[in-house]
């Protein structure tokens, strides 16, 4: 029987003409496209470790974080200037100022910032601040918010949606893509299952991993914060997601001397462990860049599909 809509991992090639390795030969079998926020290289020699407040606060607790995440050896700073929250009662994040606190952030650290956007009206100016913009997991469906931010000529971190199959995540991808950004760097933060709540946030989908990189030559990263909604777990996740090939971690960090987080805190981790975190991501740098040796294509010419991709307005 064949019904309407259905699609397989058969089907990507079709669905994702641009980013699809099968698609694009050039990448090879192993080939990952080096996604360069600022000189942070996804998909690079080593897996990038990303560290900060899940919100942006205050000036002192996200410049101080800023100050702590990189002396744990972390690549760049997050930190959500504009919150998805459950409730529109709920802290909704600090908006432009806290889009200025991170520049500051910057500024001080030269860590580049990656931080979220959430409605395409706000993309430029999240994008004026921003090294890497994020598409979180709720919006990994708005089809504007997509083009939008691939239309804005920065690296786009796109989060999965938590319910969203690989086909979905990478037609999402491919929405950006279109738009001539193939900057893009996936995200797997954790998907709704039955046991979702009961002793975790969501479950963290570690075989993604291989075959989002089989399927595609774009760089994934994992945030195991999200994902376990649990402090203690964040660091073994961590260290799994990297066994089972991510190319990155996105991960909550807070210090309780700036009072407690106004969201997520129970996910949080201190910068000891951030610091513990990045030990282990830079001890894997051997096996990657051997990899990159065998199969990266960063200097192949993209495609004639991806050059006029890339002339679209
Ligand atoms: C975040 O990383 O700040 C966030 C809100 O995550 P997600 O979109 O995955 O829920
Ligand atoms: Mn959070």
């Amino acid at each position: 029987m064949r019904i309407a809509g259905q699609v397989s991992i058969d089907d990507i090639p079709k669905i994702c003409p641009l980013l699809s390795r099968a698609a694009n030969p050039q990448y090879g079998e192993k080939g990952t496209r080096v996604v360069d926020v600022a000189g942070v290289r996804f998909g690079g020699e080593r897996p990038v470790v990303i560290g900060g407040p899940c919100a942006v606060e205050s000036h002192a607790q996200t410049v101080g974080l800023a100050h702590a995440v990189k002396r744990s050896g972390a690549d760049m700073l997050r930190g959500g200037a504009y919150k998805p929250r459950t409730s529109p009662h709920d802290f909704q994040g600090s908006g432009l100022e806290g889009l200025c606190i991170l520049s500051v952030a910057r500024q001080e650290t030269g860590l580049p910032i990656v931080t979220e956007v959430m409605d395409p009206r706000m993309v430029k100016e999240v994008a004026e601040v921003a090294d890497m913009l994020q598409v979180g997991s709720r919006n990994m469906h708005n089809y504007a918010l997509l083009a939008e931010v691939g239309r804005a000529r920065k690296p786009i971190l796109l989060k999965r949606g938590m319910s969203a199959s690989l086909c979905e995540w990478l037609g999402a991808a491919e929405y950006i893509a279109k738009q001539g950004n193939l900057d893009i760097v996936l995200c797997e933060r954790g998907i709704r299952g039955f046991p979702s709540g009961e002793y975790s946030r969501y479950v963290l989908d570690l075989n993604v991993i291989p075959a989002a990189r089989m399927l595609t030559f774009l760089p994934v990263v994992v945030d195991p914060s999200h994902a376990t909604g649990v402090s203690a777990m964040v660091e073994p996740a961590s260290r799994a997601a990297l066994e089972m090939g991510s190319h990155g971690l996105l991960i909550e960090v807070a210090d309780f001397r700036f009072g407690e987080p106004k969201c997520d805190g129970l996910q949080a981790i201190d910068a000891a462990t951030l610091a513990r975190i990045v030990e282990f991501a830079h001890e894997k740098s051997g096996v990657r860049s051997q990899e990159s040796e065998v199969g990266s294509t960063e200097e192949t010419q993209p495609s004639p599909t991806l050059k006029a991709a890339a002339t679209l307005p």
